[in-house]
């Protein structure tokens, strides 16, 4: 299509899935990446393990043929399986259609597909520890620091930063922040996480229901537990870091073993390891990160978590950041390799949206950590199960941000908070979801 030159600085999900679908489009790539190859070393304890992957991440999957390939890897999860502090399970289905599910993929699995895949293109060039230290927006170019300590001067027609949370390319702006009017703000939230592990039983089958998402809602905190293909589980604990369950209470090995069996009993019978895993594997904490402009002179542009870092509650980081992807190829059919005009029209069509998915995640933080185990709120799910069953037009906030590729994130929040609020209401004034008027409520669903 064009002879332009575009540097990708980041080889992790949206980077990679970025450079391949340009490659497509016959750009040339070029890849950088801090880190080594993953396929070659074994990579430290980073971030999650395992990711919900759903229809916008699938979408842009499909985009570079890749969809296929990497739902073969995944496993499928139809619903939260609520637990109980008396070990009691309910299964809370995401919808009311049987073909509305989410996926749990290895975030480890998915890179390196897109980076094999990544590889097989003549006019990408992969390189790895390569470490982008500034991105010289006069000069045009970006400096990358090399294994030998040397910097090298990258010179390029277009600089994507997908570059994740941390990113120098952002990093560079917020360095000409009043030349640039760039805005920035990062909020952390009380809580962080810690991954934990639940093994496969001996012959490598699940120990607990394989196609759903594990919960244990313990208002203030909770657990969560996605399966792996080898039948273990990825725990994860998100909790505030100070007070009574926060994770510096927990500071001996008598005191996880107080914890868990006092809040997660049925969890932790089937943790073996959680003693080791526990002091092994950090505390990280989890924050969001908005800012603006994303794009300078049509030249430079972040993408991914980058632009938007989200906290993981509502499972979209990855599915906004390859969404993000999708939208830049669409602008790219719009004016070709125009960036002046490219870059602010992804820009536009984008920022928008990622602060929608951002706030969206933060409030779904309460939702499973309080709500999930909420009379009134397990009565909204009924009944919004009940309304996705009975009428095709019938879309629950959850089910529009993660099922509707076609719906914006700022749409699904906006439709979805009044339809929560009329929900809500209707639900707090009965017990049995059952006898309601299903036409009535979907009239006044209708007119919102
Ligand atoms: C606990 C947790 C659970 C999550 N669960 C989900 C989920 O279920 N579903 C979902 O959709 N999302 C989830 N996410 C979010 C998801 O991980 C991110 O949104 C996604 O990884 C963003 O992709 P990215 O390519 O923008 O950034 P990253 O995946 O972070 O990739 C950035 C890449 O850039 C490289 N890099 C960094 N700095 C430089 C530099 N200076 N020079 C060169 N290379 C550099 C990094 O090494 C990395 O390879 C979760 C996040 C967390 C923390």
């Amino acid at each position: 299509m064009s002879n332009s030159k575009i540097v990708i600085i980041g080889a992790g999900l949206s980077g990679s899935l970025l450079a391949i679908r340009l490659a497509q489009r016959g750009f040339l790539v070029e890849l950088h990446e801090k880190r080594s190859d993953m396929r070659k070393v074994s990579m430290s304890a980073g971030r999650s393990i395992n990711l919900a992957l759903s229809d916008r991440g699938i979408n842009a999957l499909r985009l570079i043929g890749m969809d296929e390939f990497m739902l073969d890897e995944a496993i499928p999860m139809t619903g939260r399986m609520v637990h109980g502090l008396d070990g009691s399970l309910m299964l809370q289905p995401y919808s009311g259609r049987a073909d509305e599910y989410i996926n749990s993929i290895s975030r480890g699995g998915l890179n390196i597909g897109l980076l094999d895949k990544a590889e097989s293109y003549e006019n990408i060039t992969i390189y790895f520890d390569s470490e982008c230290i500034n991105a010289d927006l006069d000069r045009e170019i970006c400096q990358f620091k090399k294994p030998d300590g040397s910097i090298v001067d990258v010179a390029g027609d277009l600089f994507v930063g997908t570059d994740g949370a941390g990113s120098a390319i952002r990093q560079s702006y917020f360095n000409q922040s009043a030349r640039l009017r760039f805005s920035f703000s990062q909020q952390y939230l009380s809580a962080g996480y810690k991954e934990l592990h639940i093994p496969p039983t001996e012959n490598g089958g699940f120990k607990i229901e394989k196609n759903a998402l594990h919960i244990w809602p313990r208002g203030g905190f909770m657990m969560i537990g996605l399966p792996n293909l080898d039948g273990s589980f990825t725990m994860t604990l998100f909790t505030d870091f100070e007070g009574e369950y926060g994770f510096n209470a927990i500071k001996t090995e008598e005191d996880v073993e107080n914890y868990f069996t006092k809040y997660f009993p049925d969890a932790y019978a089937l943790m073996p390891d959680l003693k080791r895993d526990y002091f092994i594997n950090p505390a990280s904490s989890l924050g969001t990160i908005k800012c603006y402009p994303w794009q300078f002179n049509g030249k430079f542009l972040l993408l991914g978590d980058a632009a938007h870092a989200v906290v993981p509650f509502y499972g979209q980081g990855m599915n906004c950041s390859f969404e993000d992807c999708v939208v830049f190829d669409q602008c790219i059919d719009q004016f070709g390799d125009d960036w002046q005009k490219v870059l602010p029209a992804v820009q536009e069509l984008r920022k928008i949206n990622a602060d929608a998915i951002a706030d969206l995640a933060v409030g779904n933080y309460t939702e499973m950590r309080d709500l999930v185990a909420d009379p009134v709120f397990i009565k909204k799910r009924k009944l919004e199960t009940k309304l996705e069953q009975m009428y095709p037009d019938y879309f629950s906030k959850y089910s529009m941000v993660t099922f509707r590729a076609d719906l914006s994130y700022s749409y699904a929040q906006s439709r979805g908070d009044k339809q929560n609020e009329v929900l809500m209401k209707i639900c707090s004034q009965t017990d049995d979801v059952d006898s309601l008027d299903t036409e009535k409520i979907m009239e006044m669903i209708r007119q919102l």
